[in-house]
């Protein structure tokens, strides 16, 4: 098969500040200066671009100017519904106004991805969800998080909306925590415009398998985007794709490949104390060599060992394929 088109989330290639070093792991960049490294990277085409822009008051011709001299593509704007005036949710805050703020943050979005011929608005509402017990009506917290998405969704026919779940962090428990609920969620939407955009990491740290994931989405019709990188399944540490959990990533593009499903493969890497170059270099390199094991995989055999839930035959195959 042809060789996929990679992806990466622009925040891969700025730089980072936690809890401890609040003086950050590097100097500021601009979102430019992120632009330039992206198109340092061999092999990336496309970039999922924060909204608005960081580090400056850029214009998206701008932006479309670096990405043209980089030869980079925008592929999703995902708007920043998870800064400090949403702490307590953008879609599911308890105050009115600043579900209205949200609401008009992501139209604008909407307008930028129209712009750029982006594929799609990406929304990740990691402030949506809650802390403590008792904290908030339940019930009332799911129907804000439904009723506010699906109302961008139907005012914005023309486009594509992805949600990206995941189980915790910032918020300590997120609304849209899971593959099962986030289907649950976009179906009883209803409309065909949102879907889910699979974060291989997410699914690991909620306990999932991701293979099983991309399945049960592909089978609803909503996988409409992915993102790998890895951890350690206790949290979402955002490592180099492949280092950790080789043979599950293998697995989640071997479901894919047998779905046909043709999407970019997008890096969403937070390298801390990397070069951020050479960690998605080392992610894509990776992901090559999947994609040749998926080639020499014997489908066939495979299957016949699946059938019969043969889990030595098929992980032998599986090692021979991507090992030698
Ligand atoms: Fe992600
Ligand atoms: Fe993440």
């Amino acid at each position: 098969m042809s060789t996929p088109t990679f992806g990466a989330g622009i925040w891969h290639f700025a730089t980072y500040v936690d809890r401890y070093a609040t003086d950050g792991y590097g100097d500021p960049r601009t979102i430019l200066e992120a632009i330039e490294l992206a198109g340092k990277v061999n092999d990336l085409s496309v970039v999922d671009l924060n909204w608005p822009f960081f580090g400056g008051d850029f214009s998206n011709e701008q932006i479309k100017t670096s990405l043209d001299a980089q030869g980079l593509r925008a592929i999703g704007i995902t708007p920043e519904i998870y800064t400090r005036t949403f702490s307590k949710g953008a879609l599911t805050n308890p105050d009115p106004g600043v579900r209205r703020l949200a609401h008009d943050l992501i139209t604008e979005a909407c307008d930028v991805v129209r712009s750029f011929g982006a594929d799609y608005v990406k929304l990740w509402p990691g402030q949506d969800g809650w802390d403590y017990p008792f904290q908030v009506d339940h019930g009332k917290l799911w129907r804000l998080e439904l009723d506010g998405l699906g109302q961008l969704a139907g005012e914005n026919p023309d486009l594509k909306f992805v949600v990206e779940y995941k189980p915790r962090e910032p918020r300590v428990h997120m609304s849209f925590d899971s593959v099962s609920r986030t289907l649950l969620g976009l179906e009883q939407i209803g409309l065909p415009n949102i879907g889910i955009l699979l974060d291989f990491g997410h699914a690991l740290f909620g306990g999932e398998s991701p293979a099983d994931s991309a399945q049960l989405a592909i089978d609803y019709g909503r996988l409409f985007g992915m993102d790998v990188n890895d951890n350690m399944r206790s949290w979402d540490d955002d490592m180099i794709a492949g280092t950790v959990h080789p043979i599950e990533l293998m697995e989640f593009f071997h479901v894919l490949r047998r779905n046909n499903w043709e999407g970019v493969w997008q890096l969403d890497q937070f390298p801390f104390r990397e070069d951020s170059v050479d960690a998605a270099n080392l992610a894509i390199e990776f992901l090559k060599r999947v994609h040749a094991a998926l080639d020499r995989l014997d489908e066939d055999a495979l299957a016949a060992a699946q059938e019969a839930q043969d889990a030595v035959t098929a992980n032998r195959l599986v090692h021979g394929a991507l090992f030698g």
